[in-house]
């Protein structure tokens, strides 16, 4: 039988007796959303600081891309790859004219991408650059989030993630953030390193913005070995750092990034979230015909990834970024954002400092990592009109919907200004 839920307490008391604890959510039970604004069981409203981790740039329910989903819905959903279909060409084409890449791998979850990625990287490594066979290493960074498959916590360095689950699987190579040189170092000295899985902000560590040419020099170095140099921007992708992609770096254009001189091409690129603005789960890998062409049938698939369904949910998601210009937007809020956030952390010794790029960003809480002021923040927060999450500690990341107005971000901006002032440790 289904139950109906008329009150927050009791959705709440729902979860925690029947579902799995593997989440502590805010206490607030969303029933509603609308562009920037979510709105809770008894109705009351806020805005929506989080986007459900950078998936919802195109704003809560989009229609176009509602609209999208309910025809395909209506008409064919799922084949399974074992059968062709009329919307996975399409899409194919469409996706990789959009990022400028020959080929795409279709997925569904964030994590299954990175696998994916990490599949095809050591693939390529032993059929094409003769690496002596189960010898391949991938340099990741230390406080990445990837995901959360066996593999990529194997990887993590959050305890939290990681202990209780191994035997973890080897073949990854720890190096600190934004260090040109400890990569070089790896690079040089240890034998088949075939990759560096990175993200061009670490989002879930902090919003951590490496140095502006980072990205650059790191993929100049894995080339000079022979190495591929693979970008998770699965939320920092699709306009949220206000430009396309993060290795986009600082441009101006409107559209399409690739042309602009600070682009830094990944070998492999890996998208999810906001590739369906939320709506429904759909992640890629993208990569050109040297490296893509070393998969071959039979030998990775998912039976959900390159629905009919989820592609056409794809397009419209990224048809809405491009023709409402998301990602100027995001770069024009975003300094606002962080102009406003700056006055406080120069008036107020709750807030240490503010970072991000776009609208991806992250505010430091005065106090250790172990308090629960971040936490009493954002419920704080939350009473006042704004939805946003600490992560690791004392740090709240704010990260909205990319369609929101000018006058929109002030408000929040009065928001966050009013409870931080208000609020005693
Ligand atoms: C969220 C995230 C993932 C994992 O995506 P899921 O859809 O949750 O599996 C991977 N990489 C990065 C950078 C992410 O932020």
């Amino acid at each position: 039988m289904q139950t109906t839920i008329n009150s927050s307490k009791q959705a709440m008391e729902l979860e925690d007796q029947y579902g799995a604890h593997n989440y502590h959510p805010l206490p607030v039970v969303l029933a509603k959303g609308e562009g920037v604004y979510v709105w809770d069981v008894e109705g009351k409203r806020y805005y929506d600081f989080l986007s459900a981790y950078s998936a919802v740039n195109q704003g809560h329910c989009n229609p176009r891309i509602v609209n999208a989903l309910k025809e395909q819905a209506e008409t064919l959903t799922l084949t399974s790859r074992a059968f062709y279909n009329d919307v996975l060409g399409a899409y194919e084409k469409y996706v990789t004219e959009y990022f400028h890449f020959d080929k795409v791998l279709p997925m569904n979850t964030g994590a299954e991408a990175v696998e994916t990625a990490i599949k095809v990287c050591r693939k390529w490594a032993y059929e094409k650059r003769g690496v002596p066979e189960n010898e391949a290493k991938i340099i990741v960074c230390q406080n990445n989030f990837h995901g959360r498959t066996t593999t990529v916590i194997s990887f993590s360095n959050d305890e939290v993630a990681r202990k209780n689950f191994g035997p973890y699987t080897p073949g990854f190579i720890k190096i600190p953030y934004d260090d040109i040189e400890a990569l070089e170092k790896v690079l040089k000295e240890e034998k088949n390193v075939v990759g560096l899985l990175v993200e061009p902000i670490q989002g879930e560590a902090g919003v951590y913005t490496p140095a502006n040419d980072f990205v650059r020099r790191a993929k100049e170095a894995c080339h000079r070995h022979n190495a591929l140099f693979i970008a998770d921007e699965v939320q920092t992708g699709i306009a949220r750092t206000g430009s396309l992609l993060a290795v986009c770096g600082d441009c101006s254009c409107e559209n399409k990034c690739e042309r602009q001189p600070t682009y830094t091409k990944p070998d492999i690129l890996i998208l999810g979230k906001a590739l369906s603005g939320g709506v429904y789960p759909v992640s890629a890998v993208l990569a050109d015909n040297e490296v893509m062409e070393v998969i071959q049938p039979g030998q990775h698939g998912s039976t959900f990834g390159g629905n009919p369904l989820g592609c056409k949910v794809a397009m419209a998601a990224l048809d809405v970024v491009q023709d409402e210009k998301l990602m100027v937007n995001a770069r024009k809020l975003g300094k606002l954002f962080r102009e406003r956030m700056q006055e406080l952390v120069e008036k107020s010794d709750l807030v240490k400092l503010v970072r991000g790029k776009g609208l991806l960003n992250a505010v430091v809480i005065n106090d250790s990592e172990d308090s629960s002021t971040a936490w009493d923040l954002c419920v704080a927060l939350k009473e006042n009109g704004l939805l946003a999450k600490p992560t690791h500690g004392n740090i709240i990341r704010f990260a909205p919907p990319l369609v929101m107005t000018e006058e929109q971000l002030h408000e929040c901006c009065d928001i966050i200004e009013k409870t931080i002032n208000e609020f005693k440790k």
